[in-house]
């Protein structure tokens, strides 16, 4: 079999120096271990210096330390004749804190201790990873309750999904001593006045026998609070607890560059690439690659994967029989766009059939084949394929690039911003006044809008990407605060499955990093396939707890006269006959007639971009 990367499973079973090996040869300069100079840490850079000397270890002087860690950080030096990377905190960043809050602000509350960590450890930890691709910590789950489920290899997706590693998560205290002892490795004499964790001078105490190892530090706080930020994530974790990556690094690209050739390969079509894009980026988490058997059943008849976590589409990779055939399980799989350059490397692990009847009528809830998901469904192939891919190159997207954000590099920017709650909203449309309105009566509760058109392969009738996208910058230059929105764009292909479609659209936003996510009425429908409110019914089916990720009903809104606002019939008492509401085709017809629709029904901004748009037809991205 021709496996490429190392699976983390098998690393989980490598010893604390075979994962330093493993990681030092995959990484090189391009990762280092993070050192406070605890008792793991000195473990570790003995374990390293002895594999390289040249391996990076970089530590943070927070300007609190005590002296006896000045003191071991001179002695490793001295020892091993090793340089070590020092990180400062911003100097105008400590001293507005300190004038501000005094020097020992962090007893005064949680907050002002997590800006204190903020500022003197975060802040420089972000600026010594930021050219990094992976990082090295001494993290042990025995050590705290926030620690437990800690894996020798993860994700960091607090620092823009790179990788840690943490070679010493199932060692114990006693472990770490008697290797401190037998290999006379210096630390910090800290330790022996009973100090388990040692941080900052002010933050850190002895503790008596029996304690709990991080009970010396921060003892004033509850316990599920002691993290300094090192550490955690304060969004919403993805859908199943990590977000998935799986496009390779620089140096596993050229090894699969050379070999792809030798592979069999298999053409995608505008879909199949887009859910590999989806897959690779984490979006589609925690899908590794195309669904097996298991999964899609139970996708089909539980709306949940084979491990009960609930997920509403089936993602698959469809081949028609003949090619089938000349495929083995087992074998990798080159796979390529349409001129034949190559993407990903397809680890196929099972060949199966399926019926597309029952799919169309558990998916769609209909097997008429002029519904367009159903229509997809029934021209593509008869056997499918599964198996965890690597992509080599993500799906070159030449128009509004900078608008292609991952989920990695959402999620970097809404905790940036600090944002705790964040709200989705899906859209393949102009955004008209109603649609302002609903997402302003969002931004006046959450911290912030998602707006995450889809421009990927849809319905061939509607408005072309290219002039959605014009709408949705001059609407959000003119009419949004600047710093309170988003505006990606979403790679995913419509499926129009109406309410399935609808969890699965929350789900892929919740990984995105998006808290909440509206769902208007006849969200993701098609035709007269779907009742106005089965979208949102569909969503009572499953506990919150078990989608993370809370949707917010909203009705059509509309301007009433009477009014004299933007309402719903939520909010309004009145007539019909004041509400200003027009239909999708009228609207059409207005524009094709280059007459501007009434103002309390689009923005004249608006107006005159669709008007343009209508007169030259561009039908590449179409929806
Ligand atoms: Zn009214």
């Amino acid at each position: 079999m021709n496996r490429i990367t190392i699976p983390t499973e098998d690393l989980e079973l490598k010893t604390a120096s075979e994962v330093l090996k493993w990681v030092l040869e995959k990484y090189q300069d391009k990762v280092a271990l993070a050192s406070s100079f605890g008792a793991e840490d000195v473990v570790l850079i003995d374990m390293l210096v002895k594999i390289n000397l040249a391996a990076r270890i970089f530590t943070i002087d927070t300007g609190r330390l005590p002296q006896e860690t000045y003191d071991v950080m001179d002695k490793i030096r001295e020892k091993y004749k090793i340089r070590l990377e020092v990180y400062y905190p911003d100097a105008k960043s400590v001293e507005e804190m300190v004038s501000q809050y005094g020097l020992d602000l962090f007893y005064k509350s949680v907050e002002l201790r997590q800006l204190c960590c903020q500022v003197r450890k975060v802040e420089p930890l972000n600026r010594a990873l930021e050219n990094l691709e992976a990082w090295i910590s001494g993290l042990r789950r025995e050590q705290s309750v926030t620690r437990m489920k800690i894996r020798k290899i993860e994700v960091d997706q607090a620092h823009n999904s790179i990788t840690k590693i943490n070679p010493l998560v199932d060692w114990t205290e006693k472990q770490v001593w008697d290797y401190i002892k037998e290999n006379n490795v210096p630390y910090n004499a800290l330790h022996d006045k009973g100090y388990p964790s040692i941080g900052c001078a002010p933050c850190t105490r002895a503790i008596k026998p029996g304690e709990d190892i991080r009970a010396g530090r921060w003892w004033w706080e509850s316990p599920e609070k002691k993290e300094c930020g090192l550490h955690v994530e304060k969004l919403i974790k993805p859908h199943g607890g990590k977000l998935v990556n799986r496009i390779v690094s620089e140096n596993e690209k050229k090894i699969l560059k050379e070999k792809i050739f030798t592979l069999k390969s298999i053409k995608l079509n505008k879909r199949q690439i887009s859910d590999l894009e989806m897959i690779a980026t984490g979006a589609f988490s925690p899908l590794e690659g195309f669904m097996g058997k298991e999964d899609y059943e139970n996708v089909l008849h539980n709306m949940r994967l084979a491990n009960g976590l609930v997920w509403s589409i089936p993602i698959t990779l469809a081949i028609s029989k003949d090619e089938a055939k000349r495929l083995e399980k087992g074998e990798d799989i080159s796979l390529s766009d349409e001129f034949g350059t190559a993407l990903a490397v397809l680890h196929l692990k099972e060949i199966y059939s399926y019926d597309k009847e029952l799919e169309a009528e558990k998916v769609y809830r209909t097997k008429d084949p002029k519904h367009p998901g159903v229509n997809a469904l029934y021209s593509q192939g008869e056997i499918l394929l599964s198996g965890e891919i690597n992509v080599i190159e993500k799906p070159k997207h030449t128009e509004f690039a900078k608008y292609y954000l991952t989920p990695g590099e959402t999620r970097k920017i809404f905790n940036e911003r600090n944002w705790r709650t964040v709200v989705g909203f899906q859209t393949r449309n102009p955004v008209h006044r109603a649609h302002e309105y609903i997402q302003k009566c969002s931004l006046e509760i959450f911290d912030g809008l998602f707006l995450h058109p889809i421009v990927g392969q849809t319905k061939a009738d509607d408005i072309s990407a290219q002039v959605r996208m014009k709408c949705y910058e001059i609407l959000l230059e003119k009419y949004y605060p600047k710093n309170r929105v988003v505006l990606a764009i979403n790679p995913a292909s419509m499926r129009y499955a109406g309410p399935r479609e609808a969890i699965f659209h929350a789900i892929v936003r919740k990984n995105y990093g998006c808290t909440h996510f509206i769902v208007g009425r006849d969200h993701a429908g098609v035709g007269n396939y779907y009742g106005a409110y089965d979208a949102q019914r569909i969503f009572l089916e499953f506990n919150p707890e078990e989608l993370g990720i809370t949707p917010l009903f909203f009705e059509h809104t509309f301007y009433c006269r009477k009014c004299g606002n933007m309402a719903s019939s939520k909010t309004c008492p009145h007539s019909v006959e004041e509400r200003i509401m027009l239909s999708g085709t009228k609207v059409r017809e207005m524009l094709k007639e280059e007459e501007i629709p009434p103002l309390e029904f689009t923005r004249p901004e608006i107006a005159k971009i669709l008007i343009e748009g209508m007169k030259k037809k561009i039908p590449e991205y179409n929806i």
